[in-house]
This record gives C-alpha cells, structure tokens and sequence, in this order.
C-alpha cells in the first residue's frame, strides 16, 4: 500500500473510501502456481481496462504494477499463491460527493492459494443451486470490469446454503445461465462446449478453456445458455482463477447425467494444470 510493504494486519484502508462506501473499485486476481504466474499479461490487460472505464489512475504503469506483484509474492515467500491488485476510488480531502475530488488508490496483496472448490469436491463434483436472485444486468455494472458488486451472488449464495447446495448458478434478468459468486459456466453436451456469452466477466480462465479447446479440437462457443441446456448438459465445470476447472455434478438436488466428473472436464483440467510450466503461459516469480 502506498509503496510500502506491510504484513496482512498492518495493512489499512480509510473508512470514508468510496471502494468501501460503494464497492467503488476495481480489481483483478491473477495466481501463482509452482512459483510461477499464470497468464499474468491477461491479468493486467483486464485490470488496466477497468482503470480506464472506471476514469481511475494510478501512479504505476503496467511494469510498474507487475513488480509489485512479484514482490508481493517473494516478500511472502508462497509458491502458490493468490495475488489480488485493487484500485479504489479513494476518499475525498474535502468529503465532498464529486468523485472526481477523490484520491484514487491502488493496493496488492499475496495470500495463500485458494480454491472455490475443496480436493474432495474436486474428485466428486460440485453440488450447485439456481438462484433465485438474478444477476445484475450488464447495462447496470458493467461486468467486464472487475467488481466487488457481489450483493446478488452472495444472496445465491445463502439461497443455495438452504437448499443444501454448496454453490450458486445465477441466471439473468432473460432467465439464462450467467455465472455464480467467483466463477463462470461451461455445459458439454455431445462433446461441444458451451459458456454464456454476455452479462458475465470474461473470465481468464474461461478465454484459457477456449484456447485449450482450439489446441485439441474440442468446439466451443460462447452464446445463450438455457435453463434446460444446464439440465440436460453431459457435463457442467466451472472456472476461476482460484481453482481453475472445477466439475459440476449435481445441479438442484440432481444428478448431471450419471452424477460423475466427465471425460472433457477431466481432460480440460489436466491440460490447464499442465501449462502452468509452460513458459509461452506463465511467468516465473522473481524471489530474491
Ligand atoms: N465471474 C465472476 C463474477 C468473478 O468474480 C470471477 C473471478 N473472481 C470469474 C467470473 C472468473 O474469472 P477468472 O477466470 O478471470 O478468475
């Protein structure tokens, strides 16, 4: 923060910046696995993107961000890790309520690697709910940039929690699959795949699933995912940053075809984990 290095607990912010006050922020994750970055380039791409709608600033340029990224992971010494860049709006010096007045800001940190789903959810398949609260519409918050507007995908959250699900899918204001809190969607069915193509982040794995496809000649097209395509998919994963390619197998209390991880799934996430070494994909951490 601000230039300085500090331990998690050292680290704070005021309680009068919009990022607080109105989710008035915008981040990017990007991780480190076996002391590499994976598609950082990607990473900070999106979170300069966000910068620029957003009309925020920060006082480093891509490098400069990046460096600090690399410090935050050698500073913490992890080999895999979760690192997150942030840019608030800031506070005002004057408390006014033009944006414009505020100071913007710009923070990193390094945690430990995480995973929307656990090992054992991993080998069994995630058991997911339809939310019934919708997703915010695009023409709302603009999900291409990365936002901390989570109020619907924490709701789906709990309305899954009292359905016995361990996770959400929430659909759009048109009834179609969007993404759920953290992750977007694929659905197989006869051996294409299939993602929502609008109202949802463009995710970073989700481009990676598409250029993994094109390497081994597996269809996949980004368009409207219904209801019923989710029902009857061969297989549904998600994807995140934290936990890349994730299975699916019960969606409302039922199974997805035998209730097993797919042959695709299993195959995609493989090859993810496996171009985490290759240097066309990832980084090395610069440790001291
Ligand atoms: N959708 C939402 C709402 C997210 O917050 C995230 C990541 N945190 C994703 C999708 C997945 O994006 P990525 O693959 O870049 O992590």
């Amino acid at each position: 923060m601000d230039s300085q290095y500090l331990p998690m607990s050292e680290a704070k912010i005021s309680v009068l910046d919009w990022g607080f006050l109105h989710s008035d922020a915008t981040y990017d994750t990007v991780h480190v696995w076996g002391g590499r970055f994976f598609r950082l380039d990607l990473h900070l791409d999106r979170f300069f993107g966000g910068l620029e709608k957003l009309r925020m600033t920060i006082p480093f340029n891509r490098d400069g961000v990046a460096e600090i990224l690399h410090n935050c992971v050698a500073l913490s010494g992890h080999r895999s890790s979760y690192v997150e860049m942030i840019c608030t709006r800031g506070a005002s010096p004057t408390f006014s309520r033009d944006p414009r007045d505020a100071v913007n800001r710009f923070m990193a940190f390094a945690i430990p690697y995480g995973s929307v789903a656990n090992p054992e959810q991993m080998q069994r398949g995630l058991h997911v709910a339809i939310s019934r609260t919708v997703r915010i519409p695009a023409a709302s918050v603009d999900p291409s940039i990365k936002n901390y507007h989570w109020l619907d995908l924490v709701r789906g959250l709990y309305d899954a929690y009292d359905r016995s699900a361990e996770t959400a899918l929430i659909l759009d204001m048109a009834g179609n699959v969007a993404e759920g809190p953290g992750f977007n969607v694929f659905v197989v069915s006869n051996g294409a795949l299939m993602t929502p193509a609008s109202g949802v982040l463009p995710g970073i794995t989700r481009r990676t699933v598409f250029d993994l496809c094109a390497e081994i000649d597996i269809p996949a097209v980004a368009g409207e995912v219904t209801v019923d395509a989710l029902r009857s998919a061969d297989e549904v994963f998600i994807t995140s940053t934290a936990g890349g390619i994730m299975p699916v197998t019960v969606l409302d209390g039922r199974p997805i075809a035998d209730g097993k991880v797919g042959p695709v799934t299993r195959q995609l996430t493989e090859l993810y984990w496996r171009k985490h070494e290759d240097p066309n994909w990832s980084t090395p951490v610069r440790y001291p």
